[in-house]
């Protein structure tokens, strides 16, 4: 018997798994998959490290959780500093004077842009949006909206601007300064060697079952347990009784290049209408890689169908009510800790996935 029965080998399990291991309990992970490490897993081929689940990049504003990965793993400096494509002209991501100097070039500083970008949204003349293109135009005018955000968002949305609603885009933060790091965390980088080094070191020296489903057989696991943390998909913990949570899916297709350089950036958006694909990811200049060839992932946005791998929740009235009706089951479920993005049916990122895990783990007796 087992104080923790983990179930699930992701960040939250993984974490958890070595929180219980250094306060001395013992825990066993199940893991349906052939490998350990949820949707941070790499695979690695060629020396590059492919993200095999979608590109991964760790950005944190808590101290805590940089101090706690950097205890295992050391990072790089890798700053996310992405590039739009629009039919054949580079852009600097997020929208700084970078960009708007490319998108204008008699526009120089950032009182010209700022006039600039007013004169477009007064053009515009919208005071009520009634729907998503009208809101991005009265954001941010007509050329940044047209060449950096239609194409990209009918993409990913599988509908046109027109037929969105206007509150999906709140804010469009536009930056006036020359600074093309995406995120405005304090902390970055990934992991030297890839995130399966921070997934080996967390499970160093617990017993992990790969391949091993634990609701093909739960009656058994139960019993191996005195606690269980349940990592996977709330609704599928109860059969589906009350019915199926709804998420959005994508598609990967990766080819390897005999070419040591493809794009310089690891991550282009491609933001016209007419490719299909929303971004392709090189994935070797996460690391800095300079192997002789080089792996390239196209990403498109893809209905989701039952049974296939779960990436977003979708957030609307149908699926929250949904979930808290299933999260009022597992309220009962005395033995259970249901914990991470699936079986609390939330976006997370990795750093608010690692808090998570550590703030259950603190809770326990
Ligand atoms: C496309 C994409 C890109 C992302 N990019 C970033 C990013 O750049 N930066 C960032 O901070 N975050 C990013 N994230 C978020 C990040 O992936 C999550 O924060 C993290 O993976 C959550 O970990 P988890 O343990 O909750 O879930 P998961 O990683 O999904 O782990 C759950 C594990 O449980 C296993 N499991 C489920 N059911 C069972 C069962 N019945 N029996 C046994 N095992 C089971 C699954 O196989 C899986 O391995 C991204 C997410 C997606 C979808």
């Amino acid at each position: 018997m087992y104080d923790y029965l983990i179930v699930g080998s992701g960040l939250f399990g993984a974490v958890f798994a070595h929180e219980m291991k250094t306060r001395g309990k013992s825990c066993l992970v199940l893991e349906r998959r052939s490998h350990a490490g949820g949707n941070v897993y790499c695979e690695e081929k060629d020396g590059i490290n492919i993200h095999r689940y979608g590109a991964h990049i760790f950005h944190t504003s808590y101290k805590d959780v940089w101090e706690y990965v950097n205890s295992f793993v050391e990072f790089n400096n890798y700053v996310n500093s992405p590039v739009a494509n629009f039919r054949g002209e580079l852009y600097n991501l997020p929208f700084n004077m970078n960009t708007f100097t490319k998108l204008w070039p008699e526009v120089h500083t950032p009182a010209e842009v700022t006039a600039r970008l007013d004169a477009e949204r007064k053009e515009a003349g919208i005071e009520e949006p009634k729907n998503l293109e009208e809101q991005a135009i009265s954001l941010i005018g007509r050329t940044v909206y047209e060449k950096l955000i239609k194409g990209y968002t009918e993409k990913q949305w599988g509908r046109a601007c027109t037929e969105l609603p206007a509150f999906i885009i709140k804010r469009l933060p536009v930056r006036l300064t020359f600074d093309n790091n995406y995120f405005n965390d304090r902390y970055q980088g990934i992991p030297v060697g890839g995130y399966n080094k921070l997934i080996d070191a967390l499970l160093e020296g617990i017993e992990v079952r790969l391949d091993t489903d634990y609701l093909k057989d739960r009656d058994t696991y139960d019993r191996l347990g005195r606690k269980i943390v349940y990592t996977g998909p709330i609704d599928e913990y109860f059969a589906y009784k009350l019915g199926r949570l709804e998420y959005r899916g994508l598609k990967f297709e990766t080819e390897r290049l005999a070419e040591e350089n493809h794009q310089g950036v690891a991550v282009m958006n491609y933001t016209a209408r007419e490719v299909p694909y929303t971004r392709i990811i090189e994935h070797k200049h996460f690391e800095f890689g300079t192997q002789p060839v080089t792996y390239v992932t196209r990403e498109y946005p893809a209905d989701w169908q039952p049974g296939e791998e779960a990436y977003y929740p979708v957030n609307n009235d149908r699926n929250q009510a949904l979930y808290r009706q299933y999260a009022e089951l597992a309220a009962k479920e005395s033995k259970v800790i249901f914990g991470g993005r699936l079986a609390e049916y939330k976006y997370y990122d990795m750093d608010d996935v690692i808090k998570s895990a550590l703030e259950r783990a603190k809770e326990q007796p």
